[in-house]
């Protein structure tokens, strides 16, 4: 197993990486550090959650030098959108902390003054979003002269969304001796093309490319929840409760994690062990011990610290994060199913991670089937369903009831004797914790693919197709004789609001106005943030489509 220690980082980043809980590089990791290292082109297929962020921003703080740094950036990270222009920037700031790395993301909506602000103080990263970056290169507060390496992150996302020709002119004011990464979900030939003309004789990583040997994936019932990253916590606890696992364990990514669930879920009244690589080995016999006397229910644990791991009680594996790689999902799920025994495999897997799932059913030849959280309406019938098994056993065994006759007989002569079963029901199932008043509705969030995405116009003037269920048309005050292109309208809606390019629907521009076809569920959202906002340089009427057109 490679360690962080062997990819030979700088201390101030191991450092790091152990204060993150991060046990082991996942294998994007360990096949991209190395030849990024050494200063190499690499183009990378691989979906998120595989830790492609830290593959290419570890490299980039290595090579950060100690001091004389100058204010312009040395890298340049493009992304699709505003939610990952700032989650990578944060992951640059976590990882590069003792180094006092100065991160910027810019992106569009943001006020541009503040950008400036820090621009001009002096910044070492810059992770923007092609339209926004252009813009700053225009005005010269961005100057792109001193960029050693230039990372397209999502790349396949950013040419959905039509920045392929922003992309260029960026690129084209970097150096010719950069090193240039680009890391793409899918390769479409218009990626091969880009790549070919960018890309020096790159290294070429594909996750999850082998198959399983058939056999070796284990006969289990394999499952998946699509759920939002605040909403998880509840969401395991509420699947859990109605898959009542004998016993569980539970993978989690850091020790951070681990620490966390196993407060959670000891909160929710599991018995729940957490087992990590921070743990001696006293301790973690400890732990095993307490599982296999069946004193613990649930075991919350990091892949290193279960690898090896052997529980015969085992009935249901979780992962709380889809795994890094295909092969570690294959690796954790084969610790059920075992010698004819049954078993469950549940991944949790945020939206952005659906790629992830469809990998792993390529690499195993199994499906993995999205389901519905339980709802509280499941979860009341599922409680309800534990109190009627408890008194269909009680009453079975006979036991003993003979002594609370004098209270029923008592009370039957004030009430009638099916409300006195009630009341006596009633008092059994809240005995055993059997209320859900607390529960809140876990939104379900529809695992997205590129199948699903609506059409899109291209040109403009094409008359919309419907985008489905689901979706509302926004008017916007900006036509054509704006210079409004579907790109711009695609790239401000991503750039402003939590959606991505593949949510947006039908587009149509007129000379005068634009139509959007968004999702409903987001329609306010999008409404309010490019009201905050300009396009092109210029504010908009934004409101809700007021007709509908025939069809
Ligand atoms: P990414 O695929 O870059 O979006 O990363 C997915 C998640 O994995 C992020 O939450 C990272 O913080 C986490 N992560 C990345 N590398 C590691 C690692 N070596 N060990 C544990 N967690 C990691």
């Amino acid at each position: 197993m490679t360690t962080f220690i062997d990819l030979a980082l700088r201390a101030e980043l191991l450092r790091a990486l152990t204060d993150l809980g991060y046990e082991e590089p996942t294998p994007i990791q360990t096949e991209a550090i190395p030849p990024l290292l050494e200063g190499r082109d690499l183009l990378g297929q691989a979906a998120t959650g595989t830790g492609k962020t830290a593959a290419f921003a570890l490299p980039v703080l290595q090579r950060l030098p100690g001091e004389g740094r100058s204010g312009d950036p040395v890298g340049l990270v493009l992304v699709p959108t505003r939610e990952l222009a700032v989650q990578v920037s944060q992951a640059f700031h976590r990882y590069g902390r003792e180094l006092g790395v100065r991160v910027l993301p810019i992106y569009g909506g943001q006020p541009i003054g503040r950008q400036l602000q820090a621009l001009d103080r002096g910044v070492d990263i810059v992770v923007a979003t092609p339209g926004r970056a252009l813009d700053h290169m225009s005005r010269d507060t961005l100057r792109l002269g001193g960029v050693a390496t230039v990372v397209l992150d999502e790349a396949d996302e950013m040419l959905d969304m039509g920045f392929a020709e922003d992309i260029e002119a960026i690129l084209e004011q970097t150096p010719e001796g950069r090193q240039t990464v680009l890391f793409s979900a899918t390769m479409p030939p218009r990626m091969a093309a880009i790549a070919k003309r960018h890309l020096r004789d790159p290294v070429r990583i594909e996750m999850g490319r082998a198959p399983v040997a058939p056999g070796e994936a284990p006969p289990v019932r394999q499952s998946a929840y699509v759920v939002a990253r605040a909403h998880k916590p509840a969401a395991l606890g509420r699947v859990l409760d109605v898959e009542a696992p004998t016993a569980a364990i539970v993978f989690c990514r850091t020790r951070e994690e681990v620490d966390q669930l196993t407060e959670t879920l000891n909160g929710r009244g599991y018995r729940a062990e957490a087992l990590h690589g921070g743990m001696s080995q006293e301790q973690r016999d400890r732990v095993m011990g307490r599982l296999r006397a069946s004193t613990a229910d649930l075991l919350i644990a990091t892949d290193v610290a279960a690898r090896g791991l052997d529980v015969e009680q085992l009935t249901h594996v979780v992962n709380y994060d889809v795994p890094s790689a295909p092969e570690a999902y294959v690796h954790r799920v084969g610790r059920v199913g075992r010698a004819g025994r049954e078993g469950v495999a549940i991944t949790l897997a945020e939206p952005r991670e659906h790629r992830m799932l469809k990998a792993i059913e390529r690499v195993t030849g199994q499906r993995i089937a999205v389901e519905k959280i339980p709802t509280v309406a499941d979860l009341r019938a599922r409680r309800l369903e534990l109190t009627r098994a408890a008194l269909h056993e009680s009453l079975l065994a006979d036991d003993d009831l003979e002594r609370f006759r004098v209270v029923v007989e008592t009370l039957t002569d004030e009430f009638d004797i099916l409300d006195v079963a009630l009341a006596a029901v009633k008092l059994a199932h809240d005995a055993t914790g059997g209320d859900v008043e607390d529960e809140e509705e876990i939104p379900h969030v529809p695992a997205r693919s590129r199948e699903d995405r609506s059409p899109r116009a291209q040109g403009g003037g094409r008359p919309s197709q419907g985008g489905g269920g689901g979706m509302t048309r926004l008017f916007l005050g900006l036509g054509r004789s704006a210079g409004v292109r579907p790109q711009d309208l695609v790239g401000a809606i991503a750039g402003e609001s939590g959606l991505r390019g593949r949510d947006i629907g039908a587009i149509e521009i007129a000379d005068r106005f634009s139509l959007v076809e968004v999702p409903e569920r987001a329609a306010e959202e999008v409404i309010a943030a490019l009201r905050g906002t300009t396009i092109k340089g210029r504010k908009a009427t934004v409101r809700r489509e007021r007709y509908t057109r025939p069809r």
